[in-house]
């Protein structure tokens, strides 16, 4: 048991809390070995006891109402990579999902016993040489359009702000200016692998 388990398996026996028990099992139901690999890469991990889990594990979609078992927030593509070796490395007992913008239809991006969070993972660089943008996984459709067009760009893409870069792009990106322009993806030059 980790220092983390011992004292909330303590606070959840003096406060006879249900929540804090589902919380405790909840925890517990993740492999050691899993905990202690993320706690190693430095990664932020909310748990369901965190403060800030409820407001990570909300997707766009409120018919549902997951719940994972940890959700990892990373700040940079190396953290996303450990944090994905870290759940390979359990060999297919463990299943991991993407949060982008979170506007999966049925939750999907929180699919998995752990979620990867995107949402410290909005950066964006213009090479005005070559006309592309880099985004991080995280960066919404609305700043994105809005950033491209003051700089003289566009692309096609839906129409809500809040999707995705990542989930919109994957589902092909289809908006207003497809007709002429044909889908988000056909414009998208490449994909980092993070692993
Ligand atoms: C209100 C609303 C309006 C919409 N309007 C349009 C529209 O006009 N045109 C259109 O084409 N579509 C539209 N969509 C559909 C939307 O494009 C898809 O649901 C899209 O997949 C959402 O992407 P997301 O990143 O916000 O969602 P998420 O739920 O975060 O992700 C969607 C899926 O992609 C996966 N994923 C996310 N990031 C990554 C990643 N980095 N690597 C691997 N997998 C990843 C998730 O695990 C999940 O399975 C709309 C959806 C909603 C809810």
């Amino acid at each position: 048991m980790s220092k983390k388990q011992l004292a909330l398996a303590l606070t959840c026996a003096l406060s006879f809390s249900p929540a804090c028990a589902i919380a405790f099992r909840d925890t517990m139901a993740l492999p050691i070995s899993l905990q202690q690999c993320l706690n190693s890469t430095g990664v932020a991990v909310m748990y369901p006891s965190d403060m800030n889990y409820d407001a990570l594990s909300r997707p766009q979609n409120a018919n549902y109402q997951p719940h994972p078992k940890v959700i990892v927030v990373p700040t940079s593509s190396e953290e996303v990579a450990a944090s994905v070796r870290c759940v390979a490395a359990e060999k297919g007992d463990v299943k991991l999902s993407t949060r982008g913008g979170g506007h999966s239809y049925a939750a999907y991006g929180f699919s998995g016993e752990v979620v990867v969070d995107s949402s410290q993972m909005k950066g964006m660089s213009f090479d005005d040489d070559k006309k592309e943008v880099t985004v991080q996984f995280g960066q919404t459709l609305g700043p994105l359009a809005v950033a491209m067009g003051r700089k003289g760009y566009a692309l096609p893409h839906g129409t809500c702000p809040g999707v995705g870069i990542a989930g919109h792009a994957l589902g092909g990106g289809w908006g207003f200016t497809s007709r002429k322009w044909g889908w988000l993806l056909d414009h998208s030059k490449c994909a980092r692998k993070c692993w």
